[in-house]
């Protein structure tokens, strides 16, 4: 929402009534603050409001460096209703939408007919610039009651996402209907999150092409949509040279993938100074899956919050980076960082 929040405080009784001041940018809150300290923030708070007016100066322009080149420059959002905040912060897409919101706000499965509906509102309201639909990645720390998932030792490595999805495959079928109907009104991609071989993302697409087909027997429209995957595995990154020829495109979700690189919990707040997505081993990784990408043919992304740390854009665009898919919130700052660079 554009909000600079500060979340995870303990909150005290004592502090009722009082004044406090809530920087999310430091992740501080002043409790009764005095009146020096009130000014000083007072005026972070007008510098902001100047910087973020500059920021809106950017909106209607390019992307692109000095020198010429273009980054895609999409969104992340978890419901239809953010849409609001990709136009307004001037997204040049929806790079991933991640449709779990979908299962976590239903009681129950949700139906062909009310994803149908969400997609292609998502799609209508975009008019035509691309979104990037990744399918059910529920499990680990997005739990939903009725999948009625065991309890297991360790989630992070367990039964979810794309695992579910081959698994239990009439839901995977129901939401792959869903996307492709809703594909003829707009510009749907659909990507596979936690891949990790070459046979997941053949027996991905091979249902796929079966929902097509019964969908052409039923004379219902689709478009021939864009296929790609999460790269979010160090299993995917060392087969990228060949997932690439099988998908128009990759997505790294740098926040699994320093997760299960650094074999860090990215949920364990006691590691949360270790767990660091600037590793060599990440960013080394993010090198060779664009390389290998560009090799077989498959544009790349990154997808995960590293996208929209402005300290690597620099790097990200050196090494060949096609598109960034940020928060609506950063989409300005990271246009501004990639027209500062030669
Ligand atoms: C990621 O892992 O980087 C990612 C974008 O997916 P999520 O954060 O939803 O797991
Ligand atoms: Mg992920």
């Amino acid at each position: 929402m554009n909000i600079p929040a500060v979340i995870g405080i303990d909150i005290q009784d004592d502090w009722a009534g009082k004044t406090a001041i809530v920087d999310g940018y430091t992740g501080t809150v002043i409790i009764d603050p005095d009146a020096a300290t009130l000014e000083q923030m007072s005026e972070k708070m007008r510098e902001d409001e100047r910087k973020q007016q500059l920021l809106r100066e950017l909106r209607g322009k390019e992307t692109i460096t000095k020198s010429g080149k273009k980054i895609h420059l999409y969104a992340n959002i978890g419901s239809v209703s953010d849409v609001a905040q990709v136009l307004k912060n001037d997204g040049e897409g929806i790079g991933l939408f991640r449709s779990e919101f979908l299962y976590l706000e239903s009681e129950t499965f949700p139906t062909e007919e009310e994803q149908f509906k969400a997609y292609k509102m998502a799609a209508q309201n975009m008019a035509g610039k691309k979104v990037v639909v990744r399918t059910l990645d529920i499990g680990a720390d997005k739990q939903v009651g009725y999948f009625n998932l065991e309890k297991e030792d360790n989630p992070a490595m367990g039964y979810r996402a794309i695992r579910i999805c081959l698994d239990q495959q009439e839901i995977f079928r129901t939401q792959l209907r869903a996307l492709l109907r809703a594909s003829a009104f707009g510009n749907i991609s659909i990507m596979f999150p936690m891949i990790i071989s070459m046979q997941e993302v053949l027996e991905s697409k091979r249902i796929l092409e079966e929902v097509k087909t019964e969908l052409r027997e039923q004379n219902i429209p689709y478009k021939d949509v864009e296929v790609g995957i999460m790269i979010e595995t160090p299993a995917a990154v060392w087969i990228s040279e060949e997932l690439a020829k099988e998908v128009d495109f990759f997505s790294i979700g740098t926040n699994d993938l320093t997760q299960y690189t650094l074999a860090i919990d990215r949920q364990n707040p006691k590691l949360d100074n270790i767990y660091d997505s600037h590793h060599p081993a990440v960013l080394r990784s993010i090198q060779t899956v664009i390389e290998n990408g560009h090799k077989g043919g498959a544009w790349v992304g990154i997808c995960g919050e590293l996208g929209a740390d402005t300290t690597l854009t620099e790097t990200f665009v050196q090494m060949g980076i096609d598109e960034l898919s940020v928060s609506p919130s950063f989409i300005l700052p990271v246009r501004e960082a990639v027209r500062n660079l030669e």
